[in-house]
């Protein structure tokens, strides 16, 4: 670096100084780095893409007045990144050395690193990083009469952000269901459609973080200005926002500021707009003001559709017999569905362990510490017993006859397998047998099973009946 760069850049700084107030000559100024000039053009280094973009969006006069002044009315700048692996010197922060601390720079600002993208201020303005995970599409969000609604919403949206009625869309829904995947899905397809738009995903929780910091640095307004620039702005788990009155009070100004100028607002929640707590009226009036989506739990049918296409990508054939019976076991969420393929993928890679109903079943039980709540030895004794068409005390008597033998091994295949009852509690039950007996009783089921379609149709759909009583 020339020492005549470095003056150059004082003496623009000089004049900056002057013109903007200290807390953002602080954050924004102080932390660039001067790196040449070459025939009236200045390079400065800044840490990230964002960085300059809030320099462009705010400073951008400022900047250009100081650089004619200097350096005459020819005079450029031009920024450069400092990325991982650059050979310029790595950019040092002054202050206390935590980047985002000292320089109140939100999260969002980790993007990737470029290193001289010869942007010159007022003239090129690239699209912000929008913090959108790519392995989320339309494409792949299966679906289904559970989440129809809210699909066919987001892909309107998509197509038309901000140009439809449904500004914001509020898309709400338990745990694991979805949210995150179509909301970001949808920025995904407005960022590919529309390259220009600027579109952001964030959550509420680095959101609110963003601000407190602005908050505490009296520089509120600089993520508010930045905030409203956005084309598409996605906020994920805005629950979140609840109890937190001042954050509350600036999104409510920023939602205004960006419904006002049609920009799109897509919002998720896990609860609908009417049963969030904790949060201002006026707020919760304006999440109605769009459309509503709900996202349910996804019927078998559809949690089938959702695993086969999972493993598809994963490069994984799995039989229809694996498929069903994991999605006939876990129901309620979809990210359990994944947890449990990735548990097999595991096996199968580490392992080499084939994905058959065996390992399903193991990493099922790995997955949901008490999958069959509720289920008693003595629902599975009846159920069995009325299956079979024997009575009920025969599952305990001494007898070995096979047209006992059978339920009763089967009925105590289904306690060790559906309850959480010990071997010697499942052999009291039945009249009075020893462990080995229930062991032995359990393999010789399996076997069966493995052996015998009938069979194992049968054990199927007992195991369907005792889950359905549960039902009531
Ligand atoms: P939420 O944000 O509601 O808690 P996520 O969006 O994180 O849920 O979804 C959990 C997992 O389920 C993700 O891996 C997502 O890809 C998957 N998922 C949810 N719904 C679908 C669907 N309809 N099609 C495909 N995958 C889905
Ligand atoms: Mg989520």
């Amino acid at each position: 670096m020339s020492s005549n760069c470095q003056m150059v850049w004082d003496r623009c700084l000089h004049i900056i100084k002057k013109n903007v107030p200290p807390q953002s000559y602080q954050t924004w100024f102080e932390p660039i780095r001067p790196m040449g000039l070459e025939n009236s053009v200045l390079t400065i280094a800044v840490p990230n893409k964002l960085y300059y973009e809030w320099l462009e969006e705010n400073f951008v006069q400022v900047l250009r007045t100081s650089i004619h002044q200097v350096l005459g009315e020819d005079g450029r700048l031009r920024y450069c990144i400092l990325g991982n692996g650059s050979e310029t010197t790595p950019f040092a922060l002054s202050g206390n050395g935590d980047e985002r601390a000292s320089t109140g720079m939100p999260n969002f600002l980790d993007i990737e690193k470029i290193r001289d993208p010869r942007i010159i201020p007022g003239i090129r303005r690239d699209p912000v990083n929008s913090n959108l995970n790519p392995r989320y599409t339309l494409a792949n969000f299966i679906e289904g009469d559970c989440n129809r609604l809210a699909r066919n919403a987001g892909i309107a949206v998509a197509k038309k952000p901000g140009g439809t009625s449904f500004n914001p869309l509020f898309i709400f829904g338990a745990v694991g269901l979805g949210k995150t995947h179509l909301a970001q899905a949808i920025g995904n397809e407005i960022a590919q459609q529309y390259p220009e738009k600027r579109v952001l995903y964030t959550s509420t929780e680095e959101f609110s973080n963003q601000l407190i910091q602005g908050i505490k640095r009296n520089d509120v307004n600089t993520f508010v200005n930045f905030y409203a620039t956005l084309d598409v702005f996605i906020l994920d788990d805005i629950q979140f926002l609840s109890g937190k009155q001042k954050i509350q009070d600036i999104f409510f100004f920023l939602f205004n500021q960006l419904h006002q100028s049609g920009r799109q607002i897509i919002l998720t929640s896990d609860r609908a707009p009417r049963d969030l707590e904790g949060i201002q009226d006026r707020l919760i009036s304006r999440f109605k003001w769009g459309l509503s989506a709900d996202l349910q739990a996804p019927d078998l049918e559809t949690r089938m559709a959702i695993l086969s296409v999972k493993f598809e990508d994963a490069g994984i054939q799995v039989s229809r017999e694996v498929l069903e019976y994991i999605c006939y076991n876990i129901k309620e969420n979809i990210r359990d569905l994944e947890g449990v393929m990735v548990n097999l993928l595991a096996q199968n890679t580490f392992m080499k362990r084939q994905i058959d109903l065996h390992s399903a079943k193991a990493a099922i039980r790995n997955f949901i510490q008490s999958p069959q709540r509720g289920i008693t030895i003595e629902a599975i004794q009846r159920l069995v017993a009325e299956h079979f068409q024997i009575p009920v005390e025969h599952l305990s008597q001494k007898t070995r006859k096979r047209n006992i033998v059978v339920p009763r091994q089967v009925a105590i295949y289904l306690c060790k397998e559906m309850t959480k009852h010990s071997l010697k509690a499942i052999g009291k039950a039945f009249g009075g047998r020893d462990h080995t007996t229930v062991l032995y009783s359990h393999q010789t089921v399996r076997d069966m099973m493995d052996t015998d379609a009938n069979f194992r149709a049968t054990m199927e759909l007992l195991e369907k009946k005792i889950r359905m009583s549960l039902l009531g």
